[in-house]
């Protein structure tokens, strides 16, 4: 009697913090799903990314805080195509059964030749196959196109795990979708002040070939789409002469990578780095690309004057 009373009784039922309770639990692998779930999910759910601002996911060492937030989520965001191998390994050492979204499902991969490293982590690093290996090129977000899909595939994932948030998560999800159709119109009319025989990059690694099909631009990179294995001296050796031979002027650093080797390129060419491209995270809050969108202009604002030999 007393149990059914204190059940029915209103004061109860007030003390369930008002909205924690129902915020879905979404964990995203790293920065820039964390910001498109975001934008999508807005206050109805909590968020939190594994791989953080400037941090590199193809090398993350997950913390057993980070297994922790994998086991109370209701929804886990994660990229697919190879890129966060340390992930796929927690969700099997943890008997993870929550949904999960692939955010590039549906999208045709580009496919690279791997520069005999591996995506598999340390524990396959000395792997050294006989000739060059095919492996799917996993940073499909570099093409506004493509990230409809991305919208498209975490939409359907916040709704099949809270079908009450459904009008919410599609007002945004068309929302965003339009804002990133007009981005992509702009980053066109960007790189359209370049002339067309300029339209060359250097960067640290193979981030950027979604982008370069979708926009017209070639990039060079000593390293391939991992940032696993250090490029050989050959390799660089063969990017500095053609930077001469081809008079390539933009010449870029990566947030989340290791500069060594644009430095070297940099002192061998007499180029200056042009500053630092986000590639694979985003900045923190206080940084000039902390969401996707400011990333793409953030990433323009640099890229058109070096493409253009600009003085700086
Ligand atoms: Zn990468």
């Amino acid at each position: 009697m007393l149990r059914r009373a204190l059940l029915c009784s209103p004061a109860l039922l007030l003390v369930r913090p008002a909205q924690a309770q129902q915020r879905l639990s979404v964990v995203a692998s790293f920065s820039i799903l964390a910001d498109m779930t975001r934008q999508i999910g807005g206050d109805r759910i909590t968020l939190r990314a594994i791989a953080g601002p400037d941090q590199d996911a193809h090398v993350f060492q997950p913390k057993p805080s980070d297994a922790a937030a994998l086991a109370n989520a209701a929804l886990v965001i994660r990229n697919g195509l190879g890129f966060e191998g340390w992930l796929d390994r927690m969700i099997r050492s943890s008997g993870f059964k929550a949904r999960m979204v692939t955010t590039t499902e549906g999208i045709t991969p580009r496919i690279m030749e791997a520069h005999g490293h591996d995506h598999g982590g340390a524990g396959r690093r000395h792997h050294h196959s006989v000739g060059p290996r095919q492996v799917p090129d996993p940073h499909a977000w570099q093409d506004l196109g493509l990230a409809q899909h991305y919208i498209r595939n975490i939409t359907a994932g916040l709704v099949a795990a809270d079908p009450g948030g459904e009008a919410l998560y599609r007002r945004n999800a068309e929302a965003y979708g339009a804002r990133l159709a007009a981005l992509d119109q702009w980053v066109r009319a960007e790189i359209a002040k370049v002339p067309a025989a300029r339209r060359k990059i250097v960067t640290s690694h193979d981030a950027f070939s979604y982008f370069g099909d979708a926009y017209g631009v070639r990039f060079l990179a000593p390293q391939g789409v991992s940032t696993e294995a250090e490029p050989s001296a050959a390799e660089v050796g063969r990017l500095i002469r053609q930077i001469k031979a081809e008079s390539i002027t933009a010449l870029f650093m990566e947030n989340m990578s290791n500069p060594a080797t644009l430095q070297r390129i940099a002192q061998e060419t007499g180029l200056r780095v042009r500053g630092r491209l986000y590639a694979d995270a985003l900045s923190a809050e206080t940084g000039p690309a902390p969401t996707y969108e400011a990333m793409f202009r953030h990433n323009l604002s640099l890229m058109v004057p070096a493409m253009r030999g600009d003085a700086a």
